[in-house]
């Protein structure tokens, strides 16, 4: 199996919450690089021991307990934001890896339970500390590794349109500034 494809085979084991407690940006950078070698299959929380069993045996490696230096494994968690605090900066908006926070500037936010995978991205994010991560009710499941991923892609393809229509944007700035006459 050549890298590529050994990285896909590692990502597809991998919960997708996107968190970066791994200490890599995002799980597909995670996967990247234990398929070169250069990372241990103990370091996703999320996944557990249950995941390192799975990394354990497709690379036919020795199973290691989770990293403490990477955070411990726990229940699933949901996001909750106090309505009476938040103040509807957006701040959290961009933070979230799958778009499950519902707002605008000047508005209220607050979040889509099941699509929370529970990263806990958007609690940094905050500025007056309205949000906090609790236990999910009892038979509310986390949403599973293929929705985290596919929600993880439309968020990045999003931000990458975005990305080009403000340089779209800047460039014409810039050519109407070289048109106009100098003073
Ligand atoms: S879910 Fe696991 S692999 Fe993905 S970013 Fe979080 S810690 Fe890393
Ligand atoms: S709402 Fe917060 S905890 Fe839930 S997925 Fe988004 S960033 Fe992560
Ligand atoms: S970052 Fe906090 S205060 Fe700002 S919109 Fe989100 S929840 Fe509300």
């Amino acid at each position: 199996m050549n890298l590529a494809n050994l990285a896909d085979s590692i990502d597809s084991l991998l919960p997708q919450t996107q968190c970066t407690r791994c200490g890599y940006a995002a799980c597909r950078p995670y996967a990247q690089a234990i398929a070169h070698d250069e990372a241990a299959i103990n370091r996703c929380p999320p996944g557990g021991r249950e995941v390192i069993a799975a990394l354990a045996a497709l690379l036919g490696r020795i199973e290691l307990p989770l990293d403490p230096g990477c955070g411990t494994e726990q229940p699933p968690t949901v996001a909750f934001i106090d309505s009476g605090a938040c103040i509807g900066c957006a701040r959290c908006l961009p933070a979230c890896p799958v778009d499950a926070i519902l707002g605008a500037k000047h508005f209220l936010h607050t979040v889509l339970a099941r699509e929370c995978n529970g990263c806990e991205l958007c609690v940094a994010a905050c500025p007056v500390d309205c949000i906090a991560m609790q236990p999910r009710p009892p038979g509310q499941s986390a949403p599973e590794a293929p929705a985290n991923r596919a929600r993880y892609e439309q968020h990045r393809a999003r931000d990458a349109r975005a990305a080009r229509e403000r340089e779209r944007l800047l460039s014409e700035r810039k050519r109407a500034a070289q048109l106009l006459p100098q003073q």
